[in-house]
C-alpha cells in the first residue's frame, strides 16, 4: 500500500510503497476513507532533528476515518465492516487519565515518544492503518468518511477549547476567534451550536473571513493595526469574555490579550511559537486566565460526532487523492486551503 511517510528531519514526506500491517493482539485494522490535513503536519514536517519525541519513521495522518477492516485475536468491542473516526492522541494506556478516555493528558505524555497516531506513530495517510485498541474507534454514524475524518482532530480540538470556556460563554458574551481555518471555522460553528455568545473572527485572509460569515460568526474583520479597536467597538464596548487564539503567534497574543475584559479567559491552541509573560502587577486585565487546551479527551470525541450528525457541524473540505499529498501540503502553507483539506486513498 502507498503512505505518506517522514523519514528523515528535514526532508519533505514521501510517497512509499509499504506493506499492509496486519493485526496482533488487542490490534484493528482500518481502510482508510479520508484523513484530514491539519497544520500541525507542516510544524512537523519542518521541525528540526530533536524538536520533537518521535522515532522516525512514521507515516502521517492523525485525522482520520475509515472502515474495520480486521481483527487482531484480543480485539473487541468493533465489528469488521464499522465505520468508524478514530480517536488520535494515544495515551500509556494505563494511567488514571487514560483510562477514562482523557489519554490527550497522559500522565506519561512527557515520556511518550509519540504524540499520537500519525504524531510518531503510523497515522493515516495510507490505505490502511493500525489502532492499538478497539477503545480509540467511535462510531462515525451516517457521516461521510469526508465529513467524519476532520472532526478526529479539527472537530474534537476546537470542541474541547469551547467545553473549557463554556462557564463564561453565556447570553451577552463575546467571543473572539482568531484563524478562521480547519479548526477555526469548526469552532465558530461549534460555538453558534452550543452557547449563546457572540462570535466574532478575525484572519488575514478576505476568503477565511468569508468562510466564518458562512459558519455564522456575527462579524469578522481583518488583522490591522486598529482590530483590537474594531472589535471591542463590535463587542460592545467592555472587551471579549474569551478568545481562542488558533495562530498562536507574538501578533495574536498580543491582540488576545489586549481585547479581553476584565475576568477574562484565552484559550491558546496554535502552534505558531509566540510567548507570553505573565507577571503580577502585568499588562494582563485582573482576573485572566489562561488554558493551553490539547487536542481533547475520546468522550467529547463522541459528542462533536453527534453533533455532527445532527447537522449542526458541516465541515467545508477539499478534497485531494493521496497521491496529491504534495499538492495539498503546499496549498496549505500558502495559505489556499479553504476550510480543511482531506485526503482520500486512491
Ligand atoms: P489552518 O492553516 O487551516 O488555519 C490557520 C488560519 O489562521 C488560516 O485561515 C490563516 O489565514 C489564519 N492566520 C494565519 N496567520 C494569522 C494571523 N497573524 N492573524 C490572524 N489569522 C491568521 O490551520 P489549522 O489546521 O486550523 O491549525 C491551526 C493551529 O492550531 C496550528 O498552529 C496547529 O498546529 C494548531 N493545532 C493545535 C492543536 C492542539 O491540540 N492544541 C490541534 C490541532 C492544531
Ligand atoms: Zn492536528
Ligand atoms: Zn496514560
Amino acid at each position: 500500500m502507498r503512505a505518506l511517510r517522514l523519514t528523515a528531519w528535514g526532508d519533505p514526506p514521501a510517497l512509499i510503497d509499504v506493506e499492509q500491517p496486519v493485526p496482533h493482539g488487542a490490534e484493528v485494522l482500518l481502510r482508510v476513507e479520508a484523513t484530514g490535513l491539519c497544520h500541525s503536519d507542516l510544524h512537523v514536517i519542518d521541525a528540526a532533528a530533536g524538536a520533537l519525541p518521535y522515532r522516525l519513521p512514521f507515516t502521517l495522518g492523525h485525522e482520520v476515518a475509515g472502515l474495520v477492516a480486521a481483527l487482531g485475536p484480543d480485539a473487541e468491542g468493533v465489528r469488521v465492516g464499522e465505520r468508524v473516526v478514530l480517536y488520535g492522541p494515544w495515551g500509556c494506556g494505563t494511567c488514571g487519565r487514560c483510562a477514562v478516555g482523557w489519554d490527550n493528558y497522559c500522565d506519561r505524555r512527557g515520556t511518550l515518544h509519540w504524540h499520537g497516531a500519525g504524531l510518531g506513530r503510523d497515522g493515516g495517510m495510507a490505505g490502511y492503518t493500525l489502532v492499538p485498541s478497539a477503545r480509540h474507534l467511535v462510531p462515525a454514524g451516517d457521516l461521510t468518511a469526508e465529513q467524519a475524518a476532520p472532526l478526529s482532530d479539527a472537530g474534537l480540538t476546537s470542541y474541547h477549547a469551547v467545553a473549557g470556556l463554556r462557564h463564561t460563554l453565556g447570553e451577552g458574551s463575546t467571543t473572539v476567534v482568531i484563524g478562521i481555518g480547519g479548526l477555526g471555522h469548526l469552532a465558530v460553528r461549534i460555538l453558534r451550536a452550543t452557547t449563546a455568545s457572540r462570535v466574532l473572527a478575525v484572519d488575514v485572509r478576505e476568503e477565511a473571513l468569508a468562510l466564518a460569515d458562512r459558519s455564522g460568526a456575527d462579524f469578522g474583520t481583518l488583522m490591522r493595526a486598529d482590530t483590537a479597536r474594531v472589535l471591542r467597538a463590535r463587542g460592545g464596548g467592555a472587551g471579549a469574555d474569551a478568545v481562542l487564539d488558533f495562530v498562536g503567534t507574538a501578533e495574536t497574543l498580543e491582540l488576545a490579550t489586549g481585547i479581553l475584559r476584565p475576568g477574562g479567559e484565552l484559550a491558546l491552541v496554535g502552534s505558531g511559537g509566540g510567548g507570553l509573560t505573565v507577571s503580577k502587577p502585568g499588562t494582563q486585565p485582573p482576573g485572566f486566565r489562561l488554558s493551553l487546551p490539547f487536542w481533547g479527551p475520546r468522550p467529547q470525541l463522541a459528542e462533536v460526532v453527534a453533533l455532527a450528525g445532527s447537522g449542526a457541524l458541516p465541515v467545508e473540505t477539499e478534497r485531494f487523492p493521496l497521491s496529491a499529498a504534495p499538492e495539498a501540503i503546499d496549498r496549505l502553507r500558502r495559505g489556499q486551503v479553504r476550510g480543511r483539506a482531506v485526503l482520500v486513498p486512491d
